[in-house]
């Protein structure tokens, strides 16, 4: 036969998925300790106890996890006061994200998220074959919860609701998702993405589980990369009705968690009164850090998750330049804003510093 042969081709949406930029480790320079601000990622280390459960399941690393996880479903169906058939877990919340359309959306069915939010949201969507629909946030950098309602059509199946908004940071309040949920049609699953919840101090939070009652079309997903400290393990849960749960345990991955993971999560829940606290000390450094920012002139929006938001615009890399000078690594989002995740009380105050000399320059 003549001519080059074919190759194998990859679906054609495949070609279109944008890439999902990490954030970057600092560069050391000689004298200054670096700090890393650019995953939202925890800076306390893994409490003792959850170190010492890990370890003991990676001592059994040849036989395959519990594929049912059952003792972190028995967890967590004990601290969420839900029945196991309503749960789902998944290797990080993101992979119940993509599980969660490939269950329900067939090839150019849409997705409803507000935009800016988090950038695995467009990833998963384009890799799903499924159209993404993004609505603006509102000129404080919330959700626009009437134009998204507004932005439904009858080829939507999945709305994404980010609370708190990363990398923006605002939430949005109990009344204001139930007023949404009222508006969306019932066979439309609507995602309360939680990763940062444990943060969240306004007022009239979100009490997603309470929703759940009400509206079936709910699906709550939590991790423990963010509050809890696993960022490097890989797990997270979606809390939803029951045929929900099974589409998502359905779709998933085969031993996606690892015992390790599992047994690090079950222990952090045992030990959560500690974490919590940990989680209420980032909480103080957050207001430190905004009340600080403001007072050199920043305006920022309201920070409820674990990291503040910059809307610098044309500036943006060049502030996460001049933050990488000084050995901090932040994620500029180009023409858009800045990203800084709440660190060791040392790295904010070297935030300060930076942010300080950026207004003068
Ligand atoms: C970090 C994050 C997640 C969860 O990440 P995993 O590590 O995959 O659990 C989910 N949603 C948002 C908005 C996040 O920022």
């Amino acid at each position: 036969m003549a001519g080059t042969p074919e190759a194998p081709k990859p679906r054609a949406c495949v070609g279109e998925i944008p890439a999902y930029v990490p954030g970057k480790p600092p560069t050391a320079r000689p004298g200054l300790t670096a700090y890393k601000l650019s995953s939202n990622e925890n800076p306390y280390p893994p409490l003792p106890g959850v170190i010492e459960a890990a370890a003991a399941a990676a001592a059994q690393m040849n036989r395959y996890p519990d594929m049912g996880c059952t003792a972190l479903y028995d967890a967590l169906s004990e601290r969420l006061g839900v029945g196991a058939d309503r749960l789902a877990a998944a290797t990080g919340s993101v992979a119940l994200i993509y599980q969660l359309l490939q269950a329900f959306c067939d090839p150019g069915d849409e997705v409803v998220y507000a935009w800016r939010s988090f950038e695995a949201y467009p990833i998963a969507v384009t890799a799903a074959a499924a159209s993404s629909v993004q609505v603006p946030l509102t000129s404080t950098f919330e959700h626009d919860l009437p134009a998204m309602a507004a932005a439904i059509t009858e080829r939507t199946k999945v709305v994404l609701v980010c609370t708190p908004n990363n990398p923006t940071g605002p939430s949005v309040t109990h009344s204001a998702l139930v007023e949404f949920l009222e508006l969306v049609p019932s066979h439309v699953v609507v995602v309360v993405d939680e990763a940062y919840v444990e943060f969240v101090r306004g007022g009239d939070p979100v009490d997603a589980l309470a929703l759940l009652a009400a509206y079936p079309n709910v699906v709550v997903t939590r991790t423990f990369s963010k509050a809890y400290g696993l960022a490097g393990l890989r797990v997270g849960y979606a809390v939803a009705h029951p045929p929900v749960a099974a589409a998502l345990r359905a779709v998933s991955l085969p031993f996606g968690v690892s015992s390790v993971a599992q047994a690090a999560a079950i222990a952090s829940l045992a030990a959560e009164a500690e974490l919590l606290e940990r989680v209420d000390k980032l909480v103080d450094e957050r207001r430190r850090v905004v009340d600080e920012l403001t007072s050199q002139g920043w305006e920022l929006p309201a920070a409820q998750g674990n990291f503040v938001w910059f809307p610098l615009g044309d500036r943006s890399v060049e502030f996460a330049e001049a933050a990488g000078a000084e050995g901090l690594s932040v994620r500029p989002f180009a023409g858009d804003g800045v990203r800084v995740s709440i660190g060791e009380p040392e790295a904010n105050a070297r935030l300060f510093e930076v942010a300080a000399r950026f207004r003068t320059m």
